[in-house]
């Protein structure tokens, strides 16, 4: 009896090894446009936000297409407190976190597209330019251009080619720092 259970586990074992093996054999294909469904079910207010960030999106690249509430790839929330940041658990996939605090100060379509921006495989680039999305908040409360460069979207459309590394795939959280501007006293 022991001996057929244990047959039984070598053969289930040696099937799933093999399941493996075909999937890593077979990768399916990288060149395949992805439809990225978000939701705004808990966006509140900034979800109009939200699908002018997916259009400014659409419109400069290719390959992928931000779609709105037809699943959820991409969950879009509305916060107050702790900072806006994103959850990227694999390219395309994840959580992104508005904070009303940071959106007061800052251009809250710069801070959606920015977060998004992530999810599509961009890390930051706090280099003050306001020409470039990825700066975030080091650019100041006064820049609020809210388009990706075209260096920063070309490299997004590359990605959903398939043509990076998978370090620009991976999950992983960015936590943002808009910093807060406070108000002289006196
Ligand atoms: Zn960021």
């Amino acid at each position: 009896m022991t001996s057929r259970l244990n047959r039984l586990a070598v053969a289930f074992l040696a099937t799933a090894l093999a399941t493996v093996g075909v999937t890593v054999a077979n990768p399916a294909p990288a060149s395949a446009a992805m439809t990225i469904c978000y939701n705004t079910s808990q966006a509140g207010s900034y979800a109009s936000v939200a699908n002018q960030a997916a259009s400014i999106w659409n419109n400069a690249t290719v390959n992928l297409t931000l779609s709105a509430n037809c699943g959820s790839n991409l969950r879009i929330y509305r916060i107050t407190g702790g900072g806006s940041y994103a959850v990227r658990t694999s390219l395309g996939n994840g959580r992104v976190y508005i904070d009303t605090q940071q959106a007061a100060q800052y251009s809250v379509l710069r801070i959606m597209t920015h977060e998004i921006g992530h999810i599509l495989g961009l890390p930051d680039n706090y280099n003050g330019n306001c020409a470039l999305l990825m700066s975030g908040g080091s650019a100041g409360t006064s820049c609020t251009n809210a388009y990706p460069s075209t260096a920063e979207a070309n490299r997004v459309s590359n990605l959903f080619a398939g043509t990076f590394s998978a370090t620009d795939r991976s999950a992983d959280v960015f936590r943002d720092s808009w910093p807060s501007v406070l108000t002289p006293v006196g």
